[in-house]
């Protein structure tokens, strides 16, 4: 998708400090990071958001669940950990490509 800053990441045209990646989807660092760890979580495929998660898109957000709880083992958070999705102007969702927030390592207060 042309003009979207995710897509540029996964293409390489803006750097990144990426912590895994796979066939389905994509994790790096936050570079605003609101906790000691904080990275995205985004799939290869182009989705603006939670929305427009379709049928096809369903294995991926599953198989992106899995991907997370075996970095919280395998980076050391699984104590604790929190998964955000912000979809939509409400949500203050700033970048309209689908992508979950991991935060960690700190305890994390609660939110509205
Ligand atoms: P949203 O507000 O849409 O839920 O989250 C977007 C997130 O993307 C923000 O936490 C912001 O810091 C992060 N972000 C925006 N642009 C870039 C970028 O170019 N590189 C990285 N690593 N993160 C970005
Ligand atoms: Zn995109």
């Amino acid at each position: 998708m042309d003009n979207c800053i995710f897509c540029m990441i996964l293409n390489g045209e803006i750097p990144s400090e990426k912590v895994y990646e796979d066939e389905l989807c994509v994790a790096f660092k936050d570079i605003e990071p609101l906790a000691p760890t904080h990275f995205l979580v985004i799939p290869r495929t182009h989705v603006s958001g939670a929305s427009e998660i379709g049928p096809e898109m369903e294995p991926v957000v599953g198989h992106i669940f899995g991907v997370i709880a075996k970095l919280a083992k395998e980076l050391g958070f699984a104590d604790g950990y929190r998964v955000v999705t912000n979809c939509g102007a409400d949500a203050g969702q700033t970048v309209p490509h689908l992508h979950f927030h991991v935060l960690a390592g700190k305890q994390l207060g609660s939110f509205n």
